[in-house]
């Protein structure tokens, strides 16, 4: 993997520059270097997005047997580089049309990067509870990772939010580590497919709270547990834990792109099933683009889609 972190070799003009190198901006990378494009990614940490921290995958077609998310991730990002992508770690912090249709990105260390089209693929991250004490104690008993933190919960009590496919999923993986998982859901029903809440109902180390949310999070130095509420009797009560894990879905990474791209009203780009979005020449494809159903594939045949609209427009002219 060469040009990793070498800036000498930056061209003046890319015809694509990818912003985020999860399976969206990963693919789109495969498919623009495939079409002999001069392809720049963009990426803020570390190449992967949410899939990274994914515990296992066992819904990619062609990957029978259960993944890691890191691995996908990384078999993702390995092959865009090979075919030719380059990569480069930044924070883009703005982007704006310049001269005969041109887009200049500014990083934040004040780079700069000229390019023909941009794929924006930032995806999102985790959204928070926004109770009182919870800024308090993210990191310090909070996590949005299981696989990243579970480790440190051995033999402890773990309370986990959420009634998607995350939180029943990560809430079952918990289980290895804690003495018991207490799953909290603001609904009755579970939002999570059939099979997974099936294999997480069977599951004798967790027990479930419905319908209820949480109210406030407290502990003094360290997390010791939370208050919640019944939202059907409005009954209060206090249950401890050493960890709270939060899975309740995610916001858009799309900050940077206000007054440049329209958004929906959650932030998402608004864009057609083309990946097309209010700007030419500027595509969005992944988690951060408004759209029906967000798993891994759909991303990625997003990011497949995003770079042939970009060898189009670009072989249309700008
Ligand atoms: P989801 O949006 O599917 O679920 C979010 C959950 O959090 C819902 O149960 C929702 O409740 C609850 N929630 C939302 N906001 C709040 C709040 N403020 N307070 C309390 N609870 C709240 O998110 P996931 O991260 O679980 O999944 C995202 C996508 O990824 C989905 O499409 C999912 O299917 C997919 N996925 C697939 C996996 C797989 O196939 N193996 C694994 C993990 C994720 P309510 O239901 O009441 O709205």
């Amino acid at each position: 993997m060469k040009n990793f972190f070498n800036t000498d070799d930056l061209r003046d003009i890319y015809d694509v520059v990818i912003v985020g190198a999860g399976p969206a901006g990963c693919t789109a990378g495969i498919y623009t270097v495939r079409d002999a494009l001069s392809v720049l990614i963009l990426e803020k940490h570390y190449p992967g997005g949410n899939v990274s921290t994914t515990e296992t995958v066992e819904n990619y077609p062609g990957i029978e047997e259960p993944i890691s998310g890191s691995d996908l991730a990384q078999k993702f990002f390995s092959q865009a580089i090979r075919y030719g992508a380059q990569i480069r770690f930044g924070v883009c912090k703005k982007i704006e049309q310049i001269d005969s249709g041109l887009k200049l990105l500014t990083l934040d260390d004040g780079r700069t990067i000229k390019t023909k089209t941009v794929i924006i693929a930032t995806g999102s991250r985790p959204k928070t509870l926004d109770v009182k004490g919870e800024n308090q104690f993210i990191g310090r008993g909070i996590s949005f990772c299981a696989t990243c933190d579970g480790g440190f919960f051995k033999n402890k009590e773990i309370i986990v939010v959420g009634g998607g496919n995350s939180a029943l999923e990560e809430g079952m993986y918990l289980t290895r580590f804690a003495s018991k998982v207490t799953l909290i859901h603001r609904r009755k029903e579970f939002r999570a497919s059939k099979i997974i809440q099936e294999r997480a109902l069977a599951n004798n180390k967790i027990e479930f709270i419905t319908p209820a949310i949480v109210t406030e999070v407290f502990g003094e130095n360290k997390l010791e547990g939370v208050k919640i509420k019944n939202t059907e009797t409005g009954h209060t009560e206090t249950v401890k834990a050493d960890g709270l894990f939060i899975f309740i879905g995610h916001v858009p990474n799309t900050d940077f792109l206000e007054g440049f791209v329209k958004l929906t009203k959650e932030g998402f780009i608004s864009s057609n099933e083309d990946t097309i979005t209010s700007v030419p020449g500027v595509f969005a494809a992944g988690d951060v683009r408004k759209k029906g159903l967000m798993q891994i594939v759909t991303a990625a045949s997003d990011g497949a889609i995003a770079a042939k609209m970009a060898e189009k427009y670009i072989a249309e002219g700008l």
